[in-house]
Formats: structure tokens, C-alpha cells, sequence
């Protein structure tokens, strides 16, 4: 740098030295200094208004020319110019082929901004949603007006999955999931659900269907077993092992068919809310125990609260009902099961804790799946269904209420159906 300054200083030496000898001849020669200075002055004002115009263009156009230090600074700006646009060109690039790979994605994808307003969407989000290039700026929330989607969106919640059908098309089932990133931004993710829905209700309605049908020639089975067992009053030995095989394995069908039936009825039927005395209902249910369970020592009642509550007796019957069981069915005969009916702070809890095998940590978000049986190897085979959970589940959602399973393998396990107390209740 140093060397293109001495370039300028020898310019101005020499203007110096003419200056000098001129004078030599014609005397003034601090006017002739005067002179020389405001030749530079005037020059390098030049320059740089010439650089100021061009930059005020935003540098679009022909870089000026100059000479000495200012053709080395234009020269530092046209470097720069190039290094930018090819940046830029190397960015569109970039954003292209992120739009391209963004527009083939299977899912509709919006960008929100921090007011949840739209600052960029797929080809997808136009066809799924009706959200247009057009929309952006736009608050999503004045495009998907759905309370539920409002709700998703307002809870922030990065684990929430919401299924709804799609505002443009009724359907289309999607699947609408949540990230947050960068500086208060969000992507939401729009997947199509339908098939997989589809499925889902065809299996349904298939398991629903099977189950009527079967509950006819069940009972016309149950009904002839039970003919042949009373018709001989001497039946052999092979013959007896046989009926009672026959009639232990209808029952069972029974069972199966009646849990399908009452959890088809869960999921379709009206909500019918009536006021339910919850310390009667446990009573009722501890009493029709004795025809599985006869030493009813091994239930301890502990029925602290005198609420009732709002809700279907017969749903709320069949669920504690398997609670029940379960915990007198998964623990050792001389072990003691607790029933408790308490309040506790802003909750209603019904309670069933045993002293039995227990569930293992990995098991417990599975066994209130439908037909999940743990498997153990026992001394006794239990029977079973696999069901009474899934309907224990499905009928505390019927009543806003939650499960809260707490088990340690060995040493037993605790089942909570959790009630809020802003549930319409009412105290004896
Ligand atoms: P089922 O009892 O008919 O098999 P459930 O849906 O009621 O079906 O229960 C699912 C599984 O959860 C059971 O097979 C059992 O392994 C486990 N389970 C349920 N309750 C208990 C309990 N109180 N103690 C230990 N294991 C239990």
C-alpha cells in the first residue's frame, strides 16, 4: 500500500520542484504553491465525487477511472463487485434447489414468522391447505380457523400431533405436527393421513361387524353345551372334559366378543351423563367380585370421598370393574388389593393398587393397547382378552379423565383414573 502513497508524494514533489524553478525565473513561488495545492484539492474532490455518484448507483454501471491511489481503489471495488455477484449466484442457486426439493416433499410445509404470520410455504401447502404464495404475511390463523388447529397452535406444544381433515377438501385426513427454530420461527408439517385413516376405520368396521355377527351362533353354542351337559346325568369322563373344554372355550369367545361390542360402543356412541355415586358403584362392584374372588378379605376399601360424579355408570362399571380384576388376577391369592375412592386437591381419584408381578417400564405405554397381553411365563396360565385396559382408556376419555399407571416389577402396581374436579360434581 505503502509504495502506491509514494506514487502521490512524488507527484506532488515534482509539481514542487516545477513550481521552484518556474519561480526561479518569474519569483512567486508561494503563489505557484497555492496554485499546486488547489490543482490537488480540486482533483481529488473530483474523484471523489465521481466515486460517490457511482456508489450512490449502488455501484451498478461502468467503474470510474482514475489515476495513481484512485485507480487502485476502484480497482479493490470492482474486486469486490464480482466477488459479490457471484455469491448471489451461487446462493439463487442454493434457494433453488432448496424450493425444488421443498415442492416435491410429500407433506405441506409453512414457515411461520414470530406473530405466527406466513413467511413461506411449499407447492403442497396451495393443494392441502389453500394456502397461496399470496397468503404470505398473512396470520395463519385468519386462513385455518379450525378451533382445534387454533388450540394446536396456541399450545406450542412440539410433541402434539393434531388429525384434521383438510380445510379444501373434507376428504382428506391430515396430520399437522409443530418445530420451533431460529429466532421465534416455526415449521408446521401437514401430512396426508387418509390412507392410513382408511385403513384404520375399514379394520374397524370389519372387527365391529365380525363381532355382531358372531354373538348369535355364540349363544346358540353356549345354549346347546349347556343342553348336553344337563341331558346325561352320567356322562363319561372323556365326555365331561370335553363340554366343560367346550363351554371354558365359548366363554372365552364370549368375553372377547362382549369387549369388542362395549369398545365399538365407546367410540361411537353418544356421551349420556348422569350423576354417579361412585362409593355405591365401588361397593356394587366389590360384592359381584366374590363369584372369581371368595376370600373378599383381600380387598381393602378406602373410600375417603363421598363425591359423585357426572358420567355413564355402566362405562365407568366396566372400567374400575377391570381394574379390579386385574390387580386380583396379576397378584398372589393371599395378597391384598386397595380400592380408593379419594379428592385430592383439584382431582377426583379412583385407585386400584396390588402387590402383584408388576409391569415393566418398557410394557406400561403398551398394555393399553387393544389385545396386548404381557407375556410371562406364570405357574397358572391367566385368561384373558387383552382388551379390559383398552377399555379402561377409552372410557376415561369419555370422561375427561386420564390413566396413571406406577408399577415396579415384583413388587406390584398402582392404576389412577385421574378425574378433574372441574367436572360437574356433587357432594352428598
Ligand atoms: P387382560 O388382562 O385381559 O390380558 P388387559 O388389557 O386388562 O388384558 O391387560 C393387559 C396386560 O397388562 C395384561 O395381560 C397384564 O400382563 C398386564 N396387567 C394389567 N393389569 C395388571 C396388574 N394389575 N398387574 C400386573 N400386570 C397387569
Amino acid at each position: 500500500m505503502i509504495w502506491l502513497w509514494r506514487k502521490e508524494l512524488a507527484f506532488l514533489i515534482l509539481f514542487i520542484v516545477i513550481a521552484a524553478i518556474i519561480s526561479h525565473f518569474i519569483g512567486h513561488f508561494l503563489h505557484l504553491l497555492v496554485l499546486i495545492f488547489s490543482f490537488i484539492i480540486i482533483r481529488q474532490a473530483i474523484l471523489l465525487t465521481q466515486l460517490e455518484r457511482w456508489l450512490s448507483r449502488r455501484a451498478i454501471g461502468k467503474i470510474p477511472t482514475g489515476f495513481g491511489i484512485w485507480s487502485d481503489i476502484y480497482y479493490h471495488f470492482y474486486r469486490i463487485k464480482q466477488q459479490d455477484k457471484q455469491r448471489k449466484k451461487k446462493l439463487a442457486k442454493i434457494i433453488e434447489q432448496f424450493r425444488q426439493s421443498t415442492d416435491v416433499l410429500p407433506d405441506a410445509a409453512i414457515v411461520l414468522g414470530n406473530n405466527d404470520e406466513i413467511e413461506w410455504t411449499n407447492k403442497l401447502t396451495k393443494l392441502v391447505l389453500g394456502i397461496k404464495k399470496s397468503d404470505k404475511g398473512q396470520r395463519i390463523d385468519n386462513l385455518i380457523r379450525t378451533p382445534e388447529f387454533i388450540k394446536f397452535l396456541k399450545a406450542k406444544n412440539e410433541s402434539a400431533i393434531l388429525t384434521l381433515p383438510s380445510p379444501v377438501d373434507n376428504n382428506l385426513i391430515l396430520q399437522f405436527r409443530m418445530v420451533s427454530y431460529g429466532v421465534k420461527q416455526r415449521l408446521i408439517i401437514a401430512h396426508d393421513v387418509t390412507q392410513q385413516k382408511n385403513m384404520e376405520a375399514m379394520r374397524k368396521n370389519f372387527v365391529d361387524n365380525i363381532s355382531h355377527e358372531l354373538r348369535t351362533p355364540l349363544t346358540v353354542l353356549k345354549g346347546y353345551i349347556e343342553t348336553l351337559q344337563d341331558l346325561d346325568d352320567n356322562p363319561s369322563a372323556i365326555q365331561r372334559h370335553s363340554l366343560d373344554k367346550m363351554q371354558a372355550q365359548t366363554d372365552r369367545m364370549q368375553y372377547l366378543v362382549d369387549d369388542l361390542l362395549l369398545l365399538a360402543r365407546l367410540e361411537t356412541k353418544k356421551k349420556k351423563t348422569e350423576c354417579v355415586d361412585i362409593n355405591q358403584l365401588i361397593k356394587k362392584i366389590c360384592s359381584e367380585t366374590q363369584a372369581i374372588e371368595k376370600n373378599q378379605a383381600r380387598i381393602k376399601l378406602n373410600l375417603e370421598s363421598s363425591i359423585r360424579i357426572m358420567g355413564e355408570e355402566q362405562d365407568l362399571h366396566s372400567a374400575f370393574t377391570n381394574l379390579i380384576i386385574n390387580a386380583l388376577k396379576y397378584s398372589a391369592k393371599d395378597k391384598p388389593v386397595t380400592v380408593s375412592w379419594k379428592t385430592v386437591k383439584d382431582q377426583n381419584i379412583f385407585e386400584v393398587t396390588d402387590q402383584g408381578e408388576g409391569i415393566s417400564m418398557s410394557e406400561i405405554p403398551r398394555i393399553t393397547e387393544r389385545f396386548y397381553r404381557i407375556d410371562i411365563k406364570r405357574p397358572t396360565k391367566l385368561s384373558g382378552t387383552g382388551l379390559g385396559l383398552a377399555i379402561v382408556k377409552h372410557v376415561l376419555i369419555r370422561h375427561d379423565a386420564k390413566l396413571e399407571i406406577k408399577s415396579k416389577p415384583g413388587k406390584g402396581s398402582q392404576f389412577k383414573c385421574i378425574f378433574p374436579r372441574s367436572l360437574p360434581d356433587t357432594n352428598i
